[in-house]
């Protein structure tokens, strides 16, 4: 599965610098919240700046590359200089980003953190300018598709786009694996055409479903949600791999 990295105040976490969120309930957002895709990131909370804090802004609109290099500040509104937070949260999203391999972000427009396409000149007199924030900048240089939370059918569409490319290049006969949860159980299937229409046939207690995914991004999901799989997710898959059946039901340790 492609994992997707969001701004922790688009998922309404009240990590705003005036205490407050910025909760998003777009259709899209809450699918991926449903399909377990969502990881969240305030980088200014992440690079030790209290809530509620001031409001800061990137000195002489400079942007957060120049930041980044050590050529521009990030300043609050009582002038002292928060540039250091600013930057070891952008590591701290970068490490993040790293670790559970995404390649695509949606972060908040206008942030001198977040800000994709725009933040602010450093007035404070809400002038924009369009350079990114710190953390933004930061995640373009590890090559991290940013969009912001006006461009999710976007960044919607590049997510599926990069996991049919990592189907594809499993190989010709490559199909992917999608987990089923019902009221009495998981399955794996195999079925990846199917929509949720013909699950909720199949099963009629399906609740929801996660994928198509690869067969590592499946069994990297399993081993970190449900640890309690017996046998092993792996072994579990690979026997889903090598059947005739199309279906699995995942047992547990009892
Ligand atoms: S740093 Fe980003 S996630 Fe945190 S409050 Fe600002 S815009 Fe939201």
């Amino acid at each position: 599965m492609e994992y997707v990295l969001v701004s922790a105040c688009l998922l309404g976490q009240a990590v705003r610098y005036n205490g407050g969120d910025k909760r998003c309930d777009d259709d899209i957002l809450q699918r991926w919240l449903s399909e377990g895709r969502v990881v969240a990131i305030c980088p200014e909370v992440a690079g030790g700046l209290p809530v509620p804090r001031p409001a800061a802004e990137i000195a002489g609109g400079a942007g957060g590359r120049k930041v980044l290099e050590g050529l521009a500040r990030v300043v609050d509104s009582n002038g002292r200089d928060v540039s250091a937070h600013f930057v070891d949260g952008a590591e701290h999203a970068a490490r993040l980003a790293r670790a559970r391999g995404i390649r695509v972000a949606v972060l908040k427009e206008g942030s001198p953190s977040c800000g994709s396409s725009f933040s602010y000149d450093g007035s404070f007199a809400r002038v924009r300018v369009p350079v990114p924030g710190v953390t933004a900048a930061r995640l373009v240089q590890d090559g991290i598709a940013i969009y912001s939370e006006v461009q999710l059918a976007q960044a919607d569409a590049r997510l599926h786009q990069l996991e049919a490319v990592g189907l594809r290049d499993q190989g010709p006969d490559a199909r992917g694996v999608v987990i089923i949860y019902t009221a009495h159980g998981m399955y794996l299937s195999r079925s990846c055409a199917l929509s949720w229409r013909d699950f909720q046939e199949i099963w009629p207690d399906f609740q929801t479903s996660l994928g198509p995914w690869t067969v590592a991004a499946v069994i990297n999901y399993l081993d970190e949600e449900h640890p309690d799989l017996w046998p092993p997710a792996q072994q579990q898959v690979h026997a889903l791999e090598g059947a005739e059946t199309t279906q699995h039901r995942l047992s547990f340790r009892s």
